[in-house]
């Protein structure tokens, strides 16, 4: 039977039985190869007007194809449009998720990575429930080795805590159907304070470089 915990306020249904745990770098990001997380609208509109700032970070064929094509696909994934892929990196990759570089020397690592990102392994399933991405659960078919349960004993409760920190916000903003703010520079600001278990990629620390969805 599958134990549930609620954290923040969200029930995360397998947070019990979840192992997880992030070694990027050594992993060198593939969670970014043919990551095609969907982006939402808000976040489209923060990426397309920091263009400027972003373009020179990524790779050369990258910034070939932008220079020919949108960000996004005509690829959908819960209804919204997915990030490109360029020679089976996401178009945002560069060594590392270019987004996440950026934001950080501005002073806020998550001002332009997508929820999605953030959120890995976090996901909500088909019917809005939040849980830990794991083999053997909800038909996970990405073969990353970082989430299969076996090769890691830590529990994903005490290594997810910047994550189930976001997730809170990221069910008010984009699935309470309240009214939110008009889109600003920054979405979803990530307070260390609010972390809300262990972690072991906190401030400071070497952060993953996650996508979100096959
Ligand atoms: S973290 Fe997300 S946006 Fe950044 S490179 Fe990876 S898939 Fe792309």
């Amino acid at each position: 039977m599958t134990r549930r915990a609620i954290v923040a306020g969200l029930d995360i249904i397998n947070l019990d039985a979840a192992r997880y745990e992030c070694v990027y770098p050594e992993c060198g990001g593939i969670c970014c190869k043919h990551p095609r997380p969907a982006v939402e609208s808000d976040e489209q509109q923060n990426l397309a007007a920091s263009m400027d700032k972003i373009l020179p970070r990524l790779r050369p064929e990258a910034q070939d194809y932008l220079s020919r094509n949108p960000f996004t696909t005509l690829r959908k994934k819960d209804g919204l449009p997915t990030l490109a892929v360029v020679d089976h990196w996401c178009v945002f990759f560069n060594g590392g998720c270019t987004l996440h570089t950026l934001g950080a020397s501005e002073g806020d690592r998550w001002k332009y990575k997508p929820w999605r990102c953030i959120a890995f392994p976090l996901d909500r399933d088909q019917n809005g429930n939040w849980y830990v991405r794991q083999h053997g659960t909800n038909d996970e078919a990405w073969d990353l080795f970082c989430l299969n349960p076996a090769q890691s004993p830590k529990p994903a409760r005490d290594t997810l805590g910047p994550e189930m920190a976001i997730i809170a916000k990221v069910e008010e903003r984009y699935f309470s159907h309240k009214a939110v703010p008009a889109a600003s520079s920054t979405l979803l600001r990530f307070d260390p304070a609010e972390t809300v278990a262990p972690a072991n990629n906190g401030d400071g620390a070497p952060t993953k470089c996650p996508a979100a969805n096959i």
